[in-house]
């Protein structure tokens, strides 16, 4: 999901205003060592299902769920109707007697929880006035040998239940779930699907577009919150197959694979995708010239059904239209695999600074995090340009069609990122939002810097000091907080920067590149496809990286503390510069970082003095003896403004003048 604009410029202007109060409120010192480096923090023992190394224990269990799902567009009533079956496993220990469901278009409509805590000013994910949700024609079942029979089911705001009267037994038990359905087409369903009116046709963004079973998990049982809007998805992973019936005039995208292209492409759209499979360069597959031409659809009247399928996916969307301009192009993955990124898009939005060059970012996008986090699993990427302002989707990502140069490379970038983030680690979204957008941020941070020799390099988010206020921000949520108890105004912070900052910082300041890189690959490739909590994380990160990081964690994810290093003082041993320095630094806040510190010498000499966190372990003041020979010009911490430290006046020292006396 997008970055909210919105919220970051509130924030951005706010905090203008914070700066001042922030420095003056740190002149009393607050730190307590005791409080930082507690050690009953993170104090739960490991289990058989998840180990106290953060790994997937030895009788780690997962259900799945597999869907076979058919549906048609009602162009004239704007309804997608149809019908899904659900294979669902229950590898679980336990007995099911019931089964849950999530019926997520039932948000969008007043009378849902979604519609009650929506704003009368509306907001991003608010749905007021549309009438929509799941009709549901018939719900039926099958277990073991006997038939298909109706469900004995509830349905409450976006959960559905599905009682049975003989249980789901445990260790692998399946049962059929079949639900014929329909819904109206939301125009705007919570930044996340709907539709967009353009010049040559509607296009139509589809999610949450069929019922899907919820997790049952080691952790909480049935994860049921429900959808309200802030807080996105977590899903069990299984194979998709999937028949989407449109107009013969429109083309349709959707997660993986297309299955039948020789009934819905023209030869000449196949011979033109068979070459963008083999090229770095885009590819037209359907110029703007030709989106009006009947002539590139292979049939001119009716309905046409795409037949698409997905394996290993914890979702799938689509989208249609008859305006779409087709283009693709070679994605080249790290073992000599190969798979195919494309964009579709209407005319309007093409050329070199808008969707003319999307197919460019999604491949130089899945090209990098191939390679720095896990290969890319799915045989095709696929931007779609429409009203959602940027979400993801396995294998296919929406994003605004009005999104032009660097904006559209950043939010191309960002959800396709979400492709590793949550789609191949499959995090609880709903509560914890911060371990997809802000561990996606943190490698948007990676991809930006690397894509075309640095085009879109923005060192925005590099100065910490800068941005130090707004991260400690007095109305900041913290990290560890869901998403709809976040604040819409700290969302932008809370679930993106905010994470995306501490994970470079434990990147840069605090492991190294190689110790960090080591330990977050072993956490991918541990939860690839599994459903970690925030500890699998922090203890894989510990383990594999061989570092106690409760003070990190504590600070930056469950609290809001803040950072305060400064230099106190300077004096000379003997009082001669000849025989070293003593130099004191101090830190004031509650949260605590490995120091860096600058000395300079009258001649120009300069040395950079570390000290690792344990420094703060004795207390909020840290004297050491500098082996400099001349008097000091100065003395800085944290010279490069890596910290987001709240007070940069005091991070450097320097003699003080002799002032000339007032005569009167
Ligand atoms: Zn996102």
């Amino acid at each position: 999901m997008k970055i909210s604009k919105i919220g970051f410029g509130i924030i951005a202007l706010c905090c203008l205003g914070f700066a001042g109060v922030s420095a003056q409120e740190t002149d009393k010192a607050k730190y307590d060592a005791h409080v930082l480096f507690h050690p009953l923090f993170n104090f739960q023992p490991g289990n058989e299902y998840r180990s106290a190394s953060g790994a997937p224990g030895p009788k780690y269990w997962q259900n799945r769920a597999d869907y076979k799902i058919n549906v048609a567009l009602e162009e004239d009533k704007r309804v997608v109707t149809g019908d899904v079956e659900i294979t669902y496993k229950n590898n679980s220990p336990e007995n099911q007697d019931f089964i849950w469901l999530q019926l997520d278009q039932n948000a969008f409509n007043d009378q849902s929880r979604g519609g009650k805590t929506t704003p009368v000013t509306g907001g991003r994910f608010g749905n007021t006035g549309f009438s929509g949700g799941d009709s549901l024609k018939s719900v039926t079942i099958q277990q073991g040998k006997d038939k298909f029979v109706n469900a004995d089911y509830i349905i409450s705001d976006t959960r559905m239940q599905i009682r049975l009267t003989t249980p789901l037994k445990a260790n692998g038990d399946m049962i059929k779930i079949k639900i014929a359905y329909s819904f109206k087409i939301p125009e705007y369903g919570s930044d996340r699907m709907g539709t967009l009116e353009t010049k040559n046709g509607i296009v139509y963004e589809m999610a949450q577009w069929y019922p899907r079973v919820a997790v049952f998990d080691d952790i909480e049982g049935w994860n049921l919150l429900p959808y309200l809007g802030a807080g996105e998805f977590y899903l069990e992973y299984g194979d998709f197959e999937y028949n989407v019936t449109v107009p013969w005039d429109h083309i349709v995208a959707g997660s993986g694979e297309l299955l039948n292209a020789n009934e819905v492409l023209t030869a000449e759209q196949r011979k033109r995708l068979a070459e963008a499979a083999k090229s770095d360069r885009t590819i037209m597959i359907r110029s703007a010239e030709e989106v009006t031409n009947a002539s590139t659809r292979p049939k001119q009247s009716g309905m046409q059904t795409w037949r698409f399928k997905i394996s290993q996916a914890r979702d799938i969307a689509w989208a249609t239209s008859k305006a779409f301009v087709w283009d693709a192009a070679k994605i080249n993955l790290p073992k000599g695999k190969t798979a195919l990124a494309q964009s579709m898009y209407p005319a309007e939005d093409g050329g070199q600074d808008g969707w003319g060059r999307s197919t460019e970012y999604v491949k130089g996008s899945i090209e990098f995090y191939s390679s720095y986090v896990h290969e890319y699993t799915y045989p095709v990427a696929t931007n779609v340009a429409g009203i959602v302002g940027g979400m993801e989707y396995p294998g296919i990502i929406f994003c605004s069609s009005k999104s032009r140069k660097d904006d559209l490379w950043d939010v191309t970038d960002h959800e396709f990122g979400h492709n590793w983030f949550p789609m191949i680690v499959g995090n609880n979204e709903r509560k914890y939002a911060w371990m997809d957008e802000g561990f996606n941020t943190f490698i948007n941070f990676l991809s930006t810097d690397n894509f075309n020799n640095g085009e879109f390099k923005n060192a925005q988010m590099n100065n910490l000091h800068r941005l130090a206020p707004m991260i400690f921000r007095p109305k900041a949520d913290p990290i560890m907080t869901i998403p709809e108890v976040i604040q819409p105004a700290n969302l932008g912070w809370e679930a993106y920067y905010k994470p995306a900052m501490g994970l470079r910082m434990l990147r840069e300041q605090v492991l190294g590149k190689d110790r960090f890189d080591y330990a977050f690959h072993m956490y991918v490739q541990r939860w690839a496809f599994k459903h970690p909590t925030p500890y699998d994380f922090f203890r894989t990160m510990e383990d594999a990286a061989g570092e106690d990081l409760g003070w990190f964690w504590k600070g930056w994810f469950f609290e809001n503390y803040r950072l305060d290093q400064s230099v106190k003082e300077v004096s000379y041993i003997e009082q001669n510069p000849q025989k070293g320095s003593l130099i004191t630094i101090e830190n004031l806040e509650q949260w605590a970082m490995p120091a860096k510190i600058d000395i300079e010498e009258v001649s120009g000499k300069k040395t950079r003095v570390e000290f690792p966190v344990e420094i703060w372990q004795r207390g909020g003041s840290w004297t050491f003896r500098a082996a400099t020979q001349q008097p000091i010009r100065s003395v800085t911490i944290d010279p490069d403004n890596k910290l987001p430290d709240i007070n940069s006046e005091n991070n450097v020292w320097k003699p003080a003048k002799f002032a000339e006396p007032e005569i009167n």
